[in-house]
């Protein structure tokens, strides 16, 4: 098979995952410049927040696995090709030197078995930073149930590691992906946390120590394919970021791109929950929030009207207004409208003298969704809201993601 069929193949099937977001573009060259149609070139960002280009590609499609979800399973009729290692090498260094790519966003079916895939994968990585000493981001996925020493060699060669969970609980793993153990999905990521935090340890002492995933590790987890709640997705993803410390989970809202009797009567989950998703997981990671602070057993799914900030509040509307010459920095990070930029300007500012409306203006801090839980040196300029059913209308109409369905891809 020709080198541009197998890219062509592989490109198109990697773009299922979503740990690389600008996959999917459908404009065609029409006699211009440039082609965002078949290009496999996506975004991602680098350990010190750059955004970089990256070739994103599947190594194989070929996989012995028969995921529910997946259009690489194996009983789903589609073309098959395999790169060899060199393939992937000399690719990645050929569309470097053109300046196309930063870096490459490896993934691949499993083929004969994890730890075979992941022998390429390592002979992938071997040869781009030892035979052509390539010095750009290299991202890829580490194979469920491979050997840890594998891991381990593949970790010390790449910037960044998934091992994607995609499925939140046991339950929907066992329906969905009948191969696949939640334990082998697990003992990879732990063993990346603890090679993370041993190599830190040694770095305090040997200034030379290996480098080993510097850009930390991640997963993807598909939304609405098992049926579960926005509740166990967060749950699950709260328990990721604190048992194995992963620099990021991404979220895929489920598309049925593969028919299966599970599967049929499963509809495509709306983007816009996949963006609650988001946003809530921003909340947990950077706003102090826990899981179940933002969902409960009373409602185990995001309000898809109103951001989950807006609807905490909103729930919790007894506890304000708070006053912002006296709020403490983790209370105006609960304020709708309010970030850390705010919550930083505001606790400088006021050192110097009790804040106003004017004095907010001046700081360039905007009230617009703010002002219904705070009051300003005594003064409160929200609605006079009878119930929470009114705020949470007032709330919404300010939504601007509350009353659009976005498009995918
Ligand atoms: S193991 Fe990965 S590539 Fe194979 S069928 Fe499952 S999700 Fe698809």
């Amino acid at each position: 098979m020709e080198l541009n069929e197998k890219l062509e193949i592989l490109t198109d099937a990697a773009k299922y995952d979503v740990s690389c977001s600008s996959s999917g573009s459908s404009r065609r060259n029409k006699g211009g410049l440039g082609n965002g149609h078949i290009s496999g070139i996506c975004h991602s960002w680098s350990e010190d927040g750059r955004c970089i280009s990256l070739l994103k590609i599947l190594y194989t499609n070929h996989c012995i696995y028969d995921c529910e979800y997946c259009i690489n399973r194996r009983s789903h009729d589609t073309p098959r090709a395999a790169f060899t290692p060199r393939e992937v090498a000399e690719l990645t260094v050929n569309f470097y030197k053109r300046n196309y790519i930063e870096g490459l966003f490896l993934s691949s079916g499993v083929l004969r078995n994890p730890d075979y895939t992941m022998e390429q994968l390592i002979e992938v990585a071997r040869l781009l930073r030892e035979e052509y000493r390539f010095n750009g981001y290299i991202h890829m996925k580490a194979i469920p149930g491979c050997s840890e020493a594998l891991t381990y060699r593949l970790g010390h060669l790449i910037d960044r590691m998934s091992v994607n969970i995609e499925l939140p609980t046991r339950r929907s793993l066992a329906l969905l992906a009948p191969d696949k153990k939640y334990s082998d999905i697990l003992r990879p990521m732990s063993q990346v946390s603890r090679a993370l935090v041993a190599t830190a340890d040694a770095k305090k002492t040997l200034k030379h120590t290996p480098k080993f995933v510097p850009a930390g590790q991640t997963t993807q987890m598909i939304i609405g394919a098992g049926g579960e709640d926005d509740r166990d997705i967060l749950n699950r993803a709260e328990s990721l970021y604190k048992d194995y410390a992963l620099k990021r989970v991404y979220y895929s809202a489920f598309v049925p791109v593969v028919k299966s009797p599970y599967t049929a009567g499963i509809a495509k989950a709306p983007l816009l929950r996949e963006h609650r998703i988001y946003q809530g997981d921003w909340l947990l990671r950077f706003y102090g929030f826990s899981a179940q602070e933002l969902l409960n057993e009373r409602t185990p799914n995001f309000n898809l009207a109103l951001d989950p900030k807006a609807n905490w509040a909103v729930e919790h509307v007894e506890n304000f207004p708070i006053e912002v010459n006296r709020a403490t920095y983790e209370e105006l990070m609960r304020v709708p409208g309010f970030g850390r930029t705010y919550a930083r300007r505001i606790i400088q500012a006021r050192k110097f003298a009790a804040l106003t409306y004017d004095g907010l203006e001046a700081l360039k801090i905007s009230t617009k969704r703010a002002k219904h839980f705070i009051t300003v040196n005594g003064v409160y300029r929200g609605s006079r809201f009878t119930s929470k059913a009114e705020l949470k209308t007032i709330m919404g109409a300010l939504d601007p993601m509350g009353r659009e369905q976005l498009s995918f891809f």
